[in-house]
């Protein structure tokens, strides 16, 4: 009888993708002492999150909100601005420094924990075989893995009908490349990214349009709350056009203005504007891996479908972060990197995905956790909520924040905290006080019982708990 020898394979574990979610996967299996290398196929680490994504948008946003003096608009009226004449340099400025650092950063860490960084574009030969196609003209090689991880995430969709030229008709990259501020920008789109946009723009004091088919805004999140940022939209002139349908998109030389985007849609309401964002969909950056010869398919959007362990059709290629779909976040691509390479490594680990938060960064930001009121009635269970509004706060009076909101949920009989929904300054770092509360299984009663730093924003976990109780009777 012969006994076959194991495969040996270069890597134990093999990442397409420096992403966040390629990374977490790759420190993760370092940590563990694996032979790990990641496959990047641009020049500069950290994918859609950090080059032109997550980082430049939120960095982008600090800085319209620096210079604007739009935080301080509550306290010292409409007119204040730190700056007049807000350039798209000013902006960029802070955006390049920004994720200048960033790469840095994430390329110590790749090295710190002696993870090979390969630039190339990554394509299946086989199963455990990848291909890497060097990009600066070096030739093929073929490298093998025990694991592969696929966190090759999205890139924008770009429809062969529209003539996007990249100063009018743009996606969310070219936004990072615009020459001057327009005046007026349409937002074909409003899902996070494209919200999230419209509000930037609009605290700049571009006369901006959102326009999306659907009725309502960002389903997912609390009714009331998007009530909230519905409402600060139109206070900061955004024009909402919902359940609208856009027909066509068309360059126009206009003699008094230029260059000028005509948008038709179905209502045949025609909207004329300087600049039209697109940000509609992005499809699964999966089009060049070759995945048949690993015997996997995506989905018409390039997605891979995935089991509760990361795992894919081939269970050890597994499959992380956007290139997977929803909640398509940074922080819980991150998480997913994390928990696909331990459970191929052999390790356990513990996630609990109930407790996910999302942030989402309009202005005001929004943040959520847990179950909202429609959920939770939907489950037929019974909910009492606290709110508390930041200008019964005294930080909320000083920082000039007199409409953010705090609203807790939490169950009638056991007081266990199902959900916590925040608008308002602040609100993605509030709302890890309540994710904290509910991963230990805590109840309401312990916002009323416990003491928060004065004045805080905190405190409005106290208010709106005292609130919730005094509504039980
Ligand atoms: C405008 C914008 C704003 C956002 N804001 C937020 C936010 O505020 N908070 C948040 O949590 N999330 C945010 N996101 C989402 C976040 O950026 C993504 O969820 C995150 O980047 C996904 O990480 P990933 O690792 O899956 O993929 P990516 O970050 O997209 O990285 C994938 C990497 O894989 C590489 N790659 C692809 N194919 C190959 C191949 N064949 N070979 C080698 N390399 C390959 C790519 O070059 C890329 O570097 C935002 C996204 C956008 C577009």
């Amino acid at each position: 009888m012969t006994i076959e020898a194991a495969p040996t394979y270069e890597y134990d574990l093999l990442v397409i993708g420096s992403g966040p979610a390629g990374q977490r996967a790759a420190i993760q299996a370092a940590k563990l002492n694996k032979r790990v290398c990641i496959i990047e196929r641009r020049a500069v680490v950290g994918g859609v999150c950090i080059n032109t994504g997550t980082i430049p948008s939120k960095t982008l946003r600090e800085a319209a909100l620096h210079l604007s003096g739009y935080r301080e608009r509550g306290l010292y009226g409409a007119s204040y601005t730190v700056k007049q004449n807000i350039t798209m340099d000013d902006l960029l400025f802070r955006t390049d420094h920004v994720i200048r650092h960033e790469i840095d950063v994430t390329r110590h860490q790749l090295m710190r924990n002696h993870i090979d960084l390969i630039v190339a574009e990554a394509s299946f030969v086989d199963a455990h075989t990848i291909r890497l196609h060097y990009l600066d003209g070096r030739g093929l090689r073929d490298v093998t893995a025990a694991h592969v991880v696929i966190a090759t995430g999205t890139t924008a969709t770009k429809e062969r009908n529209i003539a996007f030229d990249g100063q009018h008709i743009l996606i969310s990259d070219d936004l990072l490349k615009l020459n001057h501020l327009p005046r007026s920008i349409t937002v074909i789109g409003a899902g996070v990214i494209g919200i999230e946009y419209a509000c930037i723009f609009a605290a700049l004091g571009v006369r901006v349009t959102l326009i999306d088919k659907r009725n309502r805004l960002l389903s997912f999140v609390d009714a009331e709350i998007m009530d909230a940022l519905t409402y600060h939209l139109r206070s900061s002139r955004v024009t909402l056009r919902l359940g609208e349908e856009v027909k066509t998109i068309e360059l126009v030389e206009d003699n008094s203005h230029g260059k000028r985007v005509r948008i038709g849609l179905a209502s045949g309401k025609q909207i004329s504007t300087e600049c039209a964002l697109h940000s509609i969909g992005r499809s699964g950056a999966t089009d060049k891996l070759n995945l048949e010869a690993a015997g996997l398919t995506a989905d018409e959007r390039g997605r891979l479908k995935v089991n509760a362990a990361y795992q894919t059709a081939v269970p050890h290629i597994y499959a992380v972060g956007d290139v997977i779909g929803f909640p398509s976040l940074a922080s819980t691509s991150m998480e997913q990197g994390r928990l696909a390479a331990c459970h191929a490594l052999g390790v356990e680990a513990k996630s609990v995905p109930e407790l996910f938060p999302y942030g989402i960064y309009t202005i005001p930001e929004i943040s959520t956790v847990g179950r909202n009121e429609e959920e939770l009635t939907a489950q037929g269970i019974p909910y009492e909520v606290g709110k508390a509004q930041y200008r019964e706060i005294a930080r909320g009076q000083i920082i000039g924040d007199s409409t953010g909101l705090l609203k807790l949920i939490f169950h009638m009989e056991t007081h266990e905290l199902l959900g916590v929904h925040i608008i308002g300054e602040g609100a993605s770092e509030l709302i890890h006080i309540g994710q904290a509360v509910m991963a230990f299984g805590g109840t309401v009663d312990y916002f009323v019982n416990t003491v928060f730093n004065y004045p805080t924003l905190a405190e409005c976990y106290k208010t709106a708990a005292f609130d919730g109780i005094n509504r039980l009777g």
